[in-house]
């Protein structure tokens, strides 16, 4: 049985709390929100709490977990040989949704980190999930709270339509505030490497990190060549053909000239949804796109519900925000990205 605790996001009650906390006390999961997306979380000590993670979401045992922690005691608990900066950084930029990695410590089974020698760590900017683990007094293991093939939860019914009866908890506190997972920047080499673009923006990074590592492939491919453990899976891509047109200037045409042929839904920004007919999903304006952030894993779970041959996405501008927006939705789209009206031929049958 999956027991759902609605809880303020803002202001949590604190026996709901601790009814959750008991959960991952006695090595059961809770899923909870966090400011990125909602989270799948068992006591990261706890081997066999970590392998009910991995079995509830049907998760590859070689694709290891984030540990998300509450105060610096935490950290050291679970990580080791923190250079002087990274314990400097941490506390400027924690609570928030920036991962570091980490060398780990013998505490941290190998289940958390699918045997690697380094862990994930991140303190979430939540006050659900912080008081979450303060009340059960352990870090949380938590990867984001879908199943394997699904995007990402931002929304309670999102995680109760993947996990319900196949975890032990779902607190219900509303919308994530960003919906999109953290960014990941890997630390244990030199020069610190970016592993995933997330809310905490490479703009922001390149101020602490000057020689920061952004490899290419996060811009064009998405992570066609793994660059982390798990990443070489075949991220969530809807059941129907996605298409994702880059050049905004040519998106209205590309659906019309799908439409000829094709029941396609357009999942579009404010400014071209208007010029555009139904089944259409909006995502937000181009002008703000922490709105189109938040939208986006919520628009492909709508999308394979709808009734329709395909979806064609547009594109935003790859700065801030925009990095992570793209790198998910190109991988969303199977890499099938059109950015001249010729693309479109390579996709599907016009
Ligand atoms: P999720 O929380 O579902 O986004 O999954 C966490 C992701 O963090 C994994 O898929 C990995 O790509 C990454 N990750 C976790 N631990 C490590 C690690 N020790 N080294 C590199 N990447 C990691
Ligand atoms: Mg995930």
């Amino acid at each position: 049985m999956t027991i759902v605790l609605k809880v303020d996001p803002l202001n949590p009650e604190i026996e709901k709390i601790r009814i959750a906390a008991d959960y991952i006390k006695k090595g059961a999961t809770v899923a909870f929100p966090t400011e990125t997306v909602y989270g799948l979380g068992a006591d990261a000590f706890n081997p066999q709490a970590a392998r009910k993670v991995y079995e509830a979401k049907n998760r590859p045992m070689d694709n290891p977990l984030i540990v998300h922690i509450a105060d610096l005691n935490q950290l050291f608990d679970v990580a080791k040989n923190i250079p002087d900066y990274v314990l400097d950084l941490v506390q400027k930029v924690w609570p928030g949704p920036i991962t570091f990695i980490l060398p780990k410590t013998d505490k941290v089974p190998k289940e958390t980190t699918a045997g690697l020698d380094t862990v994930a760590v991140r303190s979430p900017a939540h006050p659900i999930a912080l008081q979450l683990i303060r009340e059960s007094g352990v870090p949380i293991a938590a990867p984001s709270a879908n199943l394997a093939t699904k995007p990402s939860p931002t929304k309670a019914e999102h995680v109760i339509e993947d996990m319900n009866e196949r975890v032990d908890v779902i607190i219900d506190g509303g919308e994530t505030f960003f919906g999109v997972e953290s960014t990941i920047v890997n630390v244990t080499v030199n020069p610190p490497t970016l592993l995933r673009p997330g809310p905490f923006t490479v703009e922001e990074l390149k101020k602490i990190f000057p020689d920061l590592e952004i490899p290419q492939e996060l811009f064009k491919g998405g992570f066609k060549v793994a660059l982390a453990p798990g990443m070489k899976y075949k991220h969530y891509a809807p059941s129907k053909k996605m298409i994702l047109v880059e050049d905004q200037n040519i998106f209205v045409d590309v659906v019309k000239i799908l439409r000829k042929k094709y029941t396609t839904v357009a999942i579009c920004l404010s400014e071209d949804c208007g010029k555009i007919d139904e089944p259409r999903i909006q995502l937000g304006s181009k002008e703000n796109l922490y709105e189109v952030a938040k939208n986006l894993f919520d628009a492909f779970r709508r999308l394979d519900k709808m009734d329709a041959d395909l979806g064609v996405l547009e594109g935003v501008e790859e700065k801030g925000i925009g990095l992570a927006i793209m790198n998910r939705s190109r991988k969303a789209s199977g890499f099938s990205v059109v950015k001249e009206k010729g693309d479109v031929s390579k996709y599907v049958d016009i």
